[in-house]
């Protein structure tokens, strides 16, 4: 694991909507990982399909894709020693229902079909999505509060 570890963090249409954004971004922030990539877009039906890919067998596949690009997202990326899997944490489990207090779906939604954050499941998955929505690269920059995060 490397502080460079980073992921692809999405707050989704309805996270958008129901005015989430600053709310998951300051439970990365408190964490203590670093923000490198931040954008507001709204996905293409292609766009969707493409970084869902992995899921075009599911029977949710067409309903995913249409909610995915009904509205603007907020797409990020974090930076920090095993983001992947610590995203995965804050984010909670992929239903809601399934979700603990104290986690972003646990505390914030309700339905599976509409859960508010995407995050990456692995470090070549977060590797790849991040090369499709930040093709232009992430920006670098020294964290002052390094040094008081890790030891
Ligand atoms: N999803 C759904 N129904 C399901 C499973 C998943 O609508 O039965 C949606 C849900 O919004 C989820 C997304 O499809 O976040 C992607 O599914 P995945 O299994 O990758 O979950 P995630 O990685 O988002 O936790
Ligand atoms: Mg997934």
């Amino acid at each position: 694991m490397s502080k460079t570890e980073r992921t692809f963090i999405a707050v989704k249409p309805d996270g958008v909507q129901r005015g989430l954004v600053g709310e998951i971004i300051r439970r990365f922030e408190n964490k203590g990982y670093k923000l490198v990539g931040l954008k507001l877009l709204k996905p293409t039906v292609e766009q969707a399909q493409q970084h869902y890919s992995d899921l075009s067998s599911k029977k949710f596949f067409g309903g995913l894709c249409e909610y995915f690009s009904s509205g603007p997202i907020v797409g990020m990326v974090w930076e920090g020693l095993g983001v992947v899997k610590g995203g995965r944490v804050l984010l909670g489990a992929t239903n809601p229902a399934d979700s603990l207090p104290g986690t972003i779906r646990g505390d914030l939604c309700i339905d599976v079909g509409r859960n508010v954050c995407h995050g990456s499941d692995a470090v070549e998955s977060a590797e790849k999505e991040i090369a499709f929505w930040f093709p232009e690269g992430v920006v670098s920059y020294n964290n002052h509060s390094e040094g008081q995060i890790y030891e």
